[in-house]
């Protein structure tokens, strides 16, 4: 299995589900099956319980699954079926946990954030992973992974710790990760900031991930020169700095990607050039 890992700095809503499913398009279109998980590090164990005003309508899977709407997003973009386990929540992960606790699973040892969270988000991950969605039998070859959230959140802790060890375990080829970031333009000059950006990757490079890539939202698509500043200042090829700017529908993303050639670089990234058949989305 292949995990391409969606993680957001910056702001909140900055578009993390919508690049997380135009990624899973563009490889789609390359003849890779795909599936994805949605972490919400939120503690209600579903959106079930939660105000439509305050989080967004809650998407009602076909197993009967509340869950957060970015799966309705993955659904739609990606034609699969999704299952309520592809939604992973803190709370889901601490009730699963406390549960073996109280069995008596862990046999008297110390039950700790690091390794017992930690593990039990590898292992759902690893194992929902596996789950067909598309109606074919056997695993997808790429799982996409949305980490809800911003990075340097408290509550993303634990899943930052156990997605750097599962990237540490399936190794380098397998693993793709790409950073979504804010480029905001300030002031009468129209300069793009990247200021932003390098610290929220400095961040994510001190909890022990650095980003392959990086998806920019900007109002206007990204400046030659401020690309430069960013593959310079953030350790990322210029090649892999993406621009996802503003567009009037949001379904013009995977072309957009795909007219980035962010299709070939994520297959190069992931040794997956010889399997892949890309076709024009167009
Ligand atoms: P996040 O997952 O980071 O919270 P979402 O993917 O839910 O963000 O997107 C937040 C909102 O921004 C959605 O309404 C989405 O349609 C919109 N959006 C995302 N990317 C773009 C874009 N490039 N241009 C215009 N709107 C966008």
């Amino acid at each position: 299995m292949k995990y391409v890992l969606v993680t957001g700095g910056v702001v909140s809503g900055l578009g993390k589900g919508v690049t997380a499913s135009s990624v899973g398009v563009v490889l789609k279109a390359c003849g890779l099956r795909v599936t994805s998980i949605k972490i919400d590090p939120y503690l209600n164990t579903d959106a079930g319980t939660m105000s439509p005003f305050e989080h967004g309508e809650v998407f009602v899977l076909d197993d009967g699954g509340e869950v957060d709407l970015d799966l309705g997003n993955y659904e739609r973009f990606l034609d699969v079926t999704l299952t309520r386990d592809n939604n992973i929540t803190t709370g889901k992960i601490y009730q699963s946990v406390l549960e073996k606790e109280r069995k008596g699973d862990y046999l008297g040892k110390t039950v700790q954030v690091v390794p017992h969270i930690t593990d039990a988000i590898k292992d759902w991950i690893e194992s929902v992973s596996l789950i067909p969605v598309d109606g074919k039998e056997g695993p997808a070859d790429v799982c996409v992974i949305e980490l809800g959230g911003t990075v340097g959140d408290i509550e993303s802790m634990p899943f930052i710790e156990a997605l750097r060890q599962l990237y540490f375990s399936v190794g380098q080829d397998n693993f793709c990760l790409i950073h979504v970031s804010l480029i905001p333009v300030l002031g009468v000059v129209g300069e793009q900031k990247t200021k932003p950006t390098q610290h929220s990757v400095r961040e994510l490079r001190a909890l022990g991930l650095t980003p392959h890539f990086l998806a920019c939202r900007s109002a206007q698509p990204l400046l030659e020169s401020t690309k430069q500043k960013l593959s310079q200042f953030c350790h990322v090829p210029a090649a892999n700095i993406l621009n996802i700017h503003d567009v009037p529908n949001i379904w013009h993303i995977p072309l957009l990607l795909q007219n980035q050639n962010a299709h070939n670089a994520i297959l190069k990234q992931m040794d997956l050039v010889r399997v892949a058949k890309p076709v024009d989305l167009r």
